[in-house]
């Protein structure tokens, strides 16, 4: 196994692929790709690493440390890093889910729409902003209408891809919902699109997932209709 240092500095060889998949933001695995000893570090020694190679980064793009205004930034990166920004790379962050019974014996699809989330392009690392409606329809269990929330958020604080994003909160809405009823739709902005590189600053990105029942055009369209898309 590869010491963080050395990972991080063969990192430093990108080759023609790794570049064109950065910039054609191509997904290469449904799975966030995470390293056997992503865990085995602990929150605050991650903070004390980050913030020590931050300040490195800072350094070397010739910022000076010492000023008042700089001088806290690499510790406050490390702290959102690990604390917002990319905390649902830690399972101990998985929203913990109670199902219920379908008491209203409500049959018709159950649709949570405009769930604004931010997240992070993990080719460039800069902000993924947008919003995810989701839907399901009951096998006979239901769950909190703020925990299909919490799921979107979860997923969304992690280097992301937008496709992958949606089907990670789909294939947790089917396992926590035991129902392959569930619908996914996103509609983000990608600010490595929008502020560099392209600088589309009014295209989106929509991405869907359609399972089970939502599979049908009938359904697409009923979906459609109440998110008035
Ligand atoms: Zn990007």
């Amino acid at each position: 196994m590869k010491s963080l240092i050395e990972t991080i500095e063969q990192k430093f060889t990108v080759n023609h692929t790794d570049e064109a998949i950065g910039n054609d933001h191509i997904l290469t695995s449904t799975e966030t790709p995470l390293r056997v000893d992503a865990f085995v570090l602990s929150d605050d020694k991650k903070k004390q690493k980050i913030s020590k190679l931050f300040a490195e980064i800072m350094t070397v793009l010739g910022l000076d440390l010492t000023d008042d205004s700089l001088k806290g930034t690499p510790h406050r990166v490390a702290k959102m890093y690990v604390e917002e920004l990319f905390s649902g790379l830690h399972p101990k962050h998985k929203p913990k889910i109670t199902l219920f019974d379908n008491k209203y014996q409500y049959n018709q699809m159950l649709v949570e729409k405009d769930i604004t989330f931010y997240s992070n392009c993990e080719h460039h690392f800069v902000p993924i902003i947008g919003k995810a409606h989701v839907a399901y329809i009951s096998s006979g269990k239901v769950i909190g209408l703020s925990k299909l929330n919490r799921i979107v958020q979860y997923y969304a604080k992690r280097p992301q891809v937008q496709e992958r994003l949606t089907n990670q909160i789909a294939n947790e809405l089917m396992n926590v919902l035991q129902t392959k009823d569930v619908a996914v739709i996103i509609d983000a902005k990608h600010l490595c699109v929008a502020s560099r590189g392209i600088k589309d600053d009014t295209s989106s990105t929509v991405t869907v997932f359609y399972g089970g029942q939502f599979n049908t055009e009938k359904k697409i369209t009923e979906l459609q209709n109440y998110l008035k898309l």
